[in-house]
């Protein structure tokens, strides 16, 4: 005699790269319950092949069910477009749950669209919090978190600070990240890639560093004094930098260009892992960048005025360089070879498989 298990239906909303990465093992481990049907919209938020559908083939993410196709725009424009084209999706599906990542538009979209139908929301990487609501991405965070049923906390701190928002513990869970479960998953595929040498640069001589965030391209100072800074680090040692299309966009229109930093396209998750896992130091204001450096025990500095990854500080991985300073090359270069506290403070690689419980029962 077979029992038949009850199956439920969640909708996965995802559209930006750092997404899909997190997307991979939760996917993953949602399959494995064999309890779950998980439908994947794409929003459409990041869609060149180099921002998207490299980390679907890479990483083995399912086709994505639908594809809202919402291009570029400004904020508004875009999350507009996304809850115009959520709401009616989700009013057919009907789903169980919506599992929205991280903290951007898709995000919020994600999150206002199924709220407002009464679909509970779960958010992997809630409590993240830079308490600078200056960034688009700190609004999506908040909002996301007090809109949602299910809040996957990465970290302690998170959890501390969603209980300081006043959110019901009955509501958190605290799982661990699953940056780091993708680690453990793919990063050993990253061995046999030939990046390093495609680019010419050697193991553990060079620094690494990516650029993206809004408070730094869209300001045109704070962009100048970056692009100085980091040349001035290659004249020391070599930099490669994969351009994200909103810096390269940013630059041109500033009217800024490298001299010494050897830009590429953004690379693959392999590819990006390979880079890390080899450089002398990483300078990024990436949020995920920030955690990978601390994965492969390589030296940060985030050129940023605050982190939200601010464990990594107090472990001596990390250290903010303010992007006006103007002792930011300095701060770089006079990273190599510092090592931090060796600590485990996003779980043990089964974020993932918890969430998946968790949404199963
Ligand atoms: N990444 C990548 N290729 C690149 C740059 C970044 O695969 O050229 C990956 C990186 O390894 C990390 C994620 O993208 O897993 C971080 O995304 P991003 O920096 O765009 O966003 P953030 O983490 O700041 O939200």
């Amino acid at each position: 005699m077979t029992v038949k298990k009850q199956t439920k239906t969640v909708v996965t909303i995802v559209g930006a790269r750092p997404q899909f990465i997190k997307v991979a093992p939760v996917s993953r481990a949602i399959r494995d319950t064999g309890r779950i049907t998980e439908i994947l919209v794409h929003t459409g938020q990041h869609f060149d092949a180099n921002m998207s559908d490299v980390f679907f083939a890479e990483l083995g993410i399912a086709k994505p069910d639908h594809n809202l196709e919402v291009g570029g725009g400004g904020h508004g424009a875009m999350t507009g477009f996304m809850l115009q084209r959520i709401e009616p999706l989700l009013q057919d599906i009907r789903p169980d749950a919506v599992l929205i990542y991280g903290d951007t538009n898709s995000t919020l979209a994600g999150a206002l669209t199924a709220a407002k139908l009464h679909i509970p929301v779960a958010h992997i990487e809630a409590g993240l919090r830079s308490f600078n609501r200056a960034m688009p991405e700190e609004i999506n965070r908040v909002v996301a978190d007090h809109l949602s049923d299910f809040l996957f906390a990465s970290t302690d701190i998170a959890v501390v600070n969603l209980r300081n928002e006043g959110v019901d513990s009955a509501k958190i869970h605290h799982v661990g990240d699953v940056m780091y479960d993708a680690a453990l998953l793919f990063a050993d595929r990253s061995k046999d890639r030939s990046i390093l040498s495609d680019v010419a640069i050697e193991p553990g001589r060079y620094v690494l560093s990516t650029l993206h965030r809004a408070e730094n391209t869209d300001d045109p100072a704070r962009l100048a004094a970056l692009t100085a800074a980091l040349d001035r680090v290659a004249a020391q040692l070599p930099v490669i930098l994969p351009l994200h299309p909103r810096t390269r966009g940013a630059m041109e229109r500033h009217g800024l260009r490298f001299e010494r930093v050897k830009t590429i396209d953004p690379v693959g998750y392999l590819d990006m892992v390979a880079l890390e896992s080899n450089a002398a130091v990483i300078a990024t204001d990436s949020g995920g960048v920030q955690k990978e450096a601390f994965f492969y025990a390589v030296p940060c500095v985030t050129l940023r005025d605050e982190t939200e990854w601010t464990e990594l500080i107090d472990l001596g991985w990390n250290q903010l360089a303010a992007p006006t300073s103007p002792a930011i090359a300095e701060q770089i270069l006079s990273a190599v070879g510092r090592k931090g506290t060796e600590a485990l403070p996003y779980g043990d690689g089964t974020a993932a498989r918890s969430i998946a419980e968790k949404l199963a029962d």
